[in-house]
């Protein structure tokens, strides 16, 4: 039976409202849906371009007009400082949180030295990876608008199940940016195990590990399906392994058995060619014995016994992961009904073959390995769209509830469509030194600005003790129970000093009203994200002229005249910035600022550190 939906914005009828699910990966996306006749989920493939994008992001001569896709990775060689891939792995992170892997990227991360997010800059622009993400997506949802013919508004993503809330959150935005109503964040393993068919029915209990060996990365997650519910008992990997090691191995091999590092080091485009030569063999050796390929006038051969001895280094890696998720889980193999494979390495015959024998079971490669979480997305969407009357769906808090941050920014803590009873939390800590009192504002809706919200409490946790700005420990907590009721508290770790309010948050909303707050932080969800992004480079520049200003007055004595007065024109050039609303000013003015004053930054670091040294004594 078709679904009848009613646009509310125009009035107008909808037939069959189409709820996409998405894998956002960090090599390759797609996106999926469920078949209306065959009921079915199945990958999008528009005009036979396959059902893989690839997550690649580039922007033609620096400028702001992007292509994604395949039609981008083919510059990542030839235009690399414009053409971005890998942005999964910045989501939600500071600059700090990479470490040195912000080097090893083609294009430049902008470090702004602080706990902000990171930003990353092509031609005279900066961008988050939040919008980056929001052009792949935009991409997946243009083709299934294409290949479906109808417009598509809503969707399912999946995150890898280690994502933190403020890589989930990173996610919702980036899905609104482009258009989408994200209906629910969902975790990769729980898609795979979606598609399938574990965890349809209500009274069904399962414990599955699912094993995910993709381009770039590598997690395995330990699964307990209980009464519709999935829980993560345990997760392990490395971010930084995946098919494109292997590639590398076989890579390493040829360049040292042949001789090839001289036509190699000259030449950057035998570099690009000789790995696309592994990644042929490697693919190859999945379903035949030998390779053999013609590089330049010297033949390569590899056969399958030699692969699995290059590899094999690397899939024990994976296995020590395995072994190690399992003992957290504190299960044995024996425990496990099922071990599903995702992600296209997992198609090397010696990658089954060790997890089959490690989980002592054949594992579970039915699916096509690279479509299997977006098939599982598209389910979970299909089971939020209601059309799955079988599938138990527990009740759902119908809008975000959060509290208000430094800008008046919303710090959703319990999402909305999250499941009830719940409890959620995060921690906080105060922003000015000697700081004893921190107001909790308590807010419901979906709008970046609190002021666009509802307000449904505020408070004060007063009696923090006396201490620099950033060292209270502050633990918000709120706990909807089954009935909708909220409770707040806030608990000042260090004193354990807390305080706690009841509110019932749907109390004097009716339906329409809801139904109005989640139509309004669609109509707005480009100005608000813009917003939230101004408040968020707004605050990493207050920040960074709180610190130079501080280190001015401390330091001044080892500065030259002509460094201090560099660096006051900055500081003034960085607060002229401020007075403007456009965060790439901002940015830039930052980053001006900070380029200016690292060297003697480095330099007054070094003469304290001599000092301190100078001072200790040995006993
Ligand atoms: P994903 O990130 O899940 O899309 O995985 C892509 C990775 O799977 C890449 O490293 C591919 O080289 C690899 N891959 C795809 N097909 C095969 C195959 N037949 N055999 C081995 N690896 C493959």
């Amino acid at each position: 039976m078709a679904k009848v939906a009613i646009n509310l914005s125009t009035g107008s009828i909808q037939q069959e409202e189409i709820i996409v699910g998405i894998d956002l990966g960090t090599t390759n996306s797609l996106v999926a849906y469920i078949h209306p006749e065959g009921r079915q989920p199945l990958a999008i493939n528009d005009q036979g371009r396959g059902t893989i994008v690839p997550s690649v992001v580039h922007f033609p001569g620096g400028g702001d007009a992007p292509i994604v896709g395949t039609d981008a990775k083919q510059y990542l060689l030839t235009e690399p400082q414009n053409t971005i891939y890998s942005v999964k792995r910045l989501l939600g992170k500071s600059y700090h949180d990479l470490g040195q892997h912000a080097e090893e990227l083609g294009y430049k991360v902008i470090d702004d030295n602080s706990e902000g997010l990171v930003k990353i800059r092509v031609g005279e622009k900066f961008y988050s990876p939040i919008e980056l993400s929001a052009e792949i997506l935009k991409e997946l949802r243009l083709r299934a608008e294409h290949a479906l013919k109808t417009p598509v508004n809503k969707a399912v993503i999946t995150v890898p199940a280690y994502f933190n809330d403020s890589q989930r959150q990173a996610t919702r935005d980036a899905g609104r940016l482009a258009g989408l109503e994200v209906l629910r964040i969902v975790n990769e393993p729980t898609a795979a195990a979606l598609a399938y068919g574990i965890g349809l029915s209500p009274d069904e209990e399962k414990t599955v590990a699912v094993y995910d060996l993709g381009g770039g990365t590598f997690d395995v997650s330990i699964l307990r399906i209980q009464q519709g519910i999935f829980e993560v008992l345990s997760t392990n990997g490395d971010t930084y392994l995946g098919g494109d090691d292997l590639d590398r191995a076989i890579y390493d091999h040829w360049a040292s058995e042949y001789q090839l590092s001289t036509i190699l080091f000259q030449n950057p485009s035998a570099q690009q060619e000789l790995r696309l030569l592994a990644e042929q063999a490697k693919r190859q050796l999945s379903s035949q014995d030998t390779f053999e390929a013609d590089f330049g006038g010297t033949t390569l051969p590899l056969s399958k016994a030699k692969f699995n001895e290059l590899v094999q280094p690397l899939v024990a890696r994976t296995i020590t992961s395995c072994r190690q998720a399992l003992a957290d889980a504190k299960l044995t193999p024996q425990d496990l009904d099922a071990v599903l494979l995702v992600g296209g390495s997992t198609r090397v015959p010696l990658v089954y073959e060790a997890v089959s024998e490690f989980f002592q079971q054949p594992a579970n490669n039915s699916l096509n390995p690279d479509e299997v979480v977006a098939l599982g997305a598209a389910i979970q969407a299909d089971i939020l769209g209601g059309n799955r009357r079988d599938v138990l769906l527990l009740d759902v808090t119908p809008l975000t509830l959060g509290i208000e941050t430094l800008g008046g920014l919303m710090d959703p803590i319990i999402p909305r469509n999250s499941k009830i009873p719940t409890k959620a939390g995060r921690q906080y800590t105060t922003s000015v030194d000697g700081q004893v009192n921190l107001k909790i504002s308590v807010y419901q809706g979906e709008r970046d600005l609190v002021k666009e919200n509802r307000k449904l409490a505020e408070f004060d946790l007063r009696g923090i003790p006396a201490m620099p700005a950033g060292l209270p420990k502050v633990d918000v907590n709120f706990i909807l129970n089954a009935d909708g009721i909220l409770k707040v508290e806030a608990i000042e770790l260090r004193s354990n000093t807390r305080q706690a309010v009841e509110i019932k948050p749907q109390y004097g909303l009716t339906d329409d009203q809801v139904e109005q707050m989640l139509m309004d932080s669609l109509t707005h969800a480009r100005e608000d994200v813009a917003a939230r992004m101004v408040i968020e480079a707004r605050t990493v520049a207050e920040q960074m002229l709180y610190q130079v200003e501080r280190f001015v007055a401390k330091n001044g004595q080892h500065l030259t005249e002509e460094e201090i007065s560099q660096t006051t024109a900055g500081v003034e050039q960085l607060k002229t910035a401020l007075t403007t609303q456009d965060k790439d000013t901002i940015l830039k003015a930052v980053d001006e600022l900070e380029e200016l004053t690292r060297p003697f930054a480095e330099r007054v670091m070094n003469i304290s550190i001599s000092q301190a040294m100078a001072g200790k004594k040995i006993e």
